[in-house]
């Protein structure tokens, strides 16, 4: 009572002042203007999404996308990765080398299991058995100061659960463990692009790689907004995003061109840590939900929210595209 007094008081002494204070700080509050939305960039899959053209490395691949992260001073990045890939395979050890020298490290599971198709305990045991690389990674090899940052998880395919039960019982485990859930908001399914394009590249088809490239950026463009869309239907607002990409053949092509669309739409990149503080990531859907998407799919569903009209995706020709 009393502050509203004295507000009241410094009003009838100032009042034009403080009325375009308050018209100017509600206008920025309510209307956004001038913020930019916050958005955090992580990528799938390492140590590779898809298949590679011929005589190209995953080292080489995985080089290209730090430089560009770092040359366009993008905050650390997370990578999400299958353990099972480095088997055998050290062309695909030596690129996680260098990304955990760069970047962060996050738990895709050990052969990117699918929830769906399995019992919460073997997909419990996919998530222990990603833990040593993800452990030798992080504290042993590069970052002698680290602290313990790869306890996120991110699930395969985005499955949660196609029961309730099981999302349930993943959810407690990740919990016990002291993981948190690096949930998704933007999403085009960018990993389409990664295998079309290594097969155009081997066939030297520039036409078809020319279609790559701007059926991948109508489509962001595209989805960057409906992600928006969905917020703002399902939160009432904008909030901050992590947008999901796979490390693969066509990522260190396309990125300079994402980076560039993401400013021109007005997002600031930040963290994972950063964009995931926003409340609206603790919330649950709480339901067993087949192929559901990102967290907010699975709200447009739950909550029986209808789809604001949108382009699809060009599925069909990304799969037959020079084959
Ligand atoms: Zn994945």
């Amino acid at each position: 009572m009393k502050h509203f007094s004295g507000l009241i008081c410094w009003t009838s002494v100032r009042p034009a002042l403080f009325h375009i204070f308050l018209l100017f700080g509600l206008f920025g509050i309510f209307c956004g203007t001038g913020i930019a939305q916050k958005l955090a960039i992580t990528f799938d899959d390492l140590p590779l999404n898809g298949l590679l053209p011929p005589g190209v490395t995953r080292v080489e691949t995985t080089k290209n996308v730090l430089e560009i992260l770092k040359k366009r001073h993008v905050p650390p990045v997370y990578g999400f990765i299958n353990a099972k890939k480095l088997e055998g395979n050290a062309d695909g050890a030596e690129a996680l080398k260098l990304w955990a020298a760069a970047e962060s490290v996050g738990n895709h599971t050990y052969s990117h299991m699918d929830l769906e198709q399995n019992a919460p305990e073997a997909f419990e045991r996919e998530i222990e058995e990603d833990e040593p690389v993800l452990e030798l990674l992080n504290l042993e090899l590069l970052k002698e100061d680290a602290k313990d940052t790869w306890h996120w998880f991110r699930y395969p395919y985005l499955h949660e659960g196609d029961t309730v039960e099981k999302r349930r019982a993943v959810r407690a485990y990740l919990k016990t463990h002291g993981y948190s859930i690096a949930q998704v908001t933007l999403d085009w399914e960018d990993y389409l692009w990664n295998t079309a394009y290594a097969r155009c590249v081997a066939k030297n088809d520039t036409k078809s790689i020319d279609w790559l490239r701007s059926s991948y950026l109508s489509t962001a463009s595209e989805f960057l907004d409906l992600g928006r869309e969905q917020a703002k239907l399902i939160y009432g607002r904008e909030i901050s995003y992590v947008l999901l990409m796979h490390l693969g053949a066509y990522s260190s092509t396309i990125l300079p061109d994402v980076l560039d669309l993401l400013k021109k739409k007005g997002f600031k990149l930040v963290t994972l840590e950063e964009a995931e503080s926003d409340v609206a990531y603790e919330s649950d859907p709480d339901v067993g939900l087949h192929d559901a998407g990102t967290l907010l799919d699975q709200w447009m569903q739950v909550k029986g929210i209808k789809y604001p009209e949108h382009a699809e995706k060009p599925y069909k020709e990304i799969e037959s595209i020079c084959q």
